[in-house]
């Protein structure tokens, strides 16, 4: 008979890390709400963080796409933010912890993300992988080489309305924006679009 024993570890939850990235408008948001959703059905503890750059951390908010609806906390995205949340995680102890918008926050969220992931919780971090040169967000690029699970969406170009959208493009004043344009251009009408490599457009 196997003298079978489980290991001495199995008992401690195994922390995992997912990323759901992608252009614009390639349904981001909605997956990670549906993940969500999925763990708020399984009576799981989870908090969803979201960024932004004008409101309090202590704000509520309800994402909502359809019928789907659920809280997540606002916060700011720079260091002091990334501390806040970890204030919140100690307090809830929530077994989920889910990140929208993840590339806007500081790139000490990375090593906040994976110290979640030792501590057993599964993360779900979702957010655009490029910028709207197509450039690789720094903390993004680290998520993705840190990763257990990776999933790239993409949106349908908006321009040929034939190919996969993997790029985000600006458009400023209805331009496609210069490489060198800084990320706020005050007064200007800005719009982003979802297109293929071979519709994306820089002005260099
Ligand atoms: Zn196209």
């Amino acid at each position: 008979m196997n003298d079978f024993k489980m290991p001495t570890d199995a008992g401690r939850p195994s922390g995992s890390l997912e990323v759901v990235c992608g252009p614009m408008f390639s349904g981001k948001s909605e997956e990670l709400i549906r993940r969500m959703k999925r763990v708020q059905i399984s009576g799981k503890k989870f908090v969803i963080f979201k960024p932004s750059i004008d409101t309090r951390y202590d704000a509520t908010h309800v994402v909502s796409h359809d019928q789907r609806k659920l809280e997540a906390v606002i916060t700011g995205i720079d260091a002091d933010a990334i501390e806040e949340i970890r204030r919140i995680i100690i307090e809830k102890n929530p077994e989920v912890v889910a990140f929208d918008e993840i590339w806007m926050y500081d790139d000490g969220i990375v090593d906040f993300v994976l110290e979640c992931v030792r501590q057993g919780r599964r993360v779900v971090a979702a957010g655009l992988d490029t910028d709207f040169r197509g450039e690789p967000f720094p903390n993004m690029s680290r998520l993705l080489a840190h990763a257990d699970f990776v999933d790239k969406l993409k949106a349908i170009c908006i321009k040929c309305k034939d190919r996969e959208a993997v790029m985000t493009q600006r458009l400023i004043d209805g331009m496609p924006a210069k490489y060198g344009d800084p990320t706020i251009v005050v007064g200007a009408a800005e719009m982003y679009e979802a297109r293929c490599r071979e519709c994306h457009q820089i002005e260099r």
